[in-house]
């Protein structure tokens, strides 16, 4: 057994095995359902997304009067472009999320997408521009067809197929009994942690907005869906905006910029090579992630052997 050096550990970061799933579960989804404590402006113009640039500028954010939890955190999505968040446990990642859907309001700065300050549009219209792939996807006691179509009202068949296609839960779904309108959640069928995040890929793909969140499964995939996650999520993110909240380093690798946050600060910033180079906290992570690989595969080889 190979232990984890005690100052990677003490940063916080995040990794499966040490990880309670269940705290996480639901959290996003839940949030996205609750009423806004905010309200809006009475005549609120709806947000038109042109570029889909996302730009956080100087927030500070608390959720509490005296504990402040985002400290002066700033950078910028180009349209089209990936930003990608990693850091220990309440570092503020998700949170990051909630403003951008406006269940919030920042303390101090701005958040704008095109320009346009996310205060002075309708809530409608901004989550309208935005999707999101939680952590941990709950799914309604429904059929997997009304699962995949929440959010699209009057949608047809065809085009939830296309949807489940393209996120590749389609032969998944194909073989259930009753097929699509097989009833899932408690009272169906139950489904793995990587056939719901699929159907939440899918759910987004067919919501087809501007601007993504991905908030990455905590909880352990097995290797082979969490490749095909990880494909259907670079397809998605290809065509849209899209900040990701990581906690394997391996789906950041790509992003045009990563912010690693601590305690709601932005520490290091950059680009995976450069942050490599930089030999800091990002490149200790990285080390002590590819590490852990090694010790799981050697671990599986040796189970194998067995
Ligand atoms: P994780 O990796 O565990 O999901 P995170 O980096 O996403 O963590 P956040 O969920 O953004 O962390 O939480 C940041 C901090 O804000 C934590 O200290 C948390 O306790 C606190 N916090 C989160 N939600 C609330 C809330 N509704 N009210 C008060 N404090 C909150």
């Amino acid at each position: 057994v190979i232990q984890i050096c005690l100052p990677l550990n003490s940063l916080g970061f995040v990794f499966r095995q040490t990880r309670d799933a269940a705290v996480n579960a639901e959290k996003m989804l839940r949030l996205l359902e609750q009423k806004p404590e905010i309200g809006e402006a009475a005549q609120a113009a709806d947000l038109a997304v042109s570029r889909g640039e996302v730009r956080f500028e100087h927030v500070d954010f608390g959720y509490e009067p005296n504990r402040q939890i985002l400290w002066d955190v700033s950078f910028t999505i180009s349209p089209g472009g990936t930003v990608a968040v990693v850091g220990g446990s309440g570092s503020g990642k998700s949170t990051l999320a909630r403003l951008l859907f406006r269940f919030y309001e920042v303390g101090g700065g701005r958040i704008l997408i095109d320009g346009v300050d996310i205060r002075e549009v309708s809530l409608r219209s901004l989550r309208a521009a935005l999707g999101i792939v939680p952590q941990d996807t709950i799914l309604f006691n429904d059929t997997v067809a009304y699962n995949i179509a929440y959010g699209r009202p009057g949608v047809s068949l065809a085009e939830v197929i296309d949807a489940a296609k393209a996120a590749h839960v389609h032969d998944f779904i194909s073989a259930l009994p009753n097929q699509y309108d097989a009833e899932v959640g408690e009272r169906g069928v139950m489904l793995s942690g990587g056939e719901k995040q699929r159907i939440a890929i899918a759910r987004a793909i067919l919501k087809n907005p501007p601007i993504l969140v991905f908030d990455e499964a905590t909880s352990a995939l097995d290797t082979r869906s969490e490749r095909a996650i990880q494909d259907e999520l670079d397809r998605l993110a290809k065509t849209r905006t899209t900040l990701i909240i990581a906690h394997r380093l391996s789906t950041v690798v790509d992003a045009d910029e990563i912010l690693v946050l601590e305690h709601g600060r932005v520490v290091e910033r950059g680009s995976h090579d450069h942050l490599l180079r930089q030999g800091g906290i990002y490149a200790q992570l990285w080390q002590l992630q590819r590490q852990q690989q090694e010790v799981e595969r050697a671990e599986r080889g040796l189970a194998t052997q067995q």
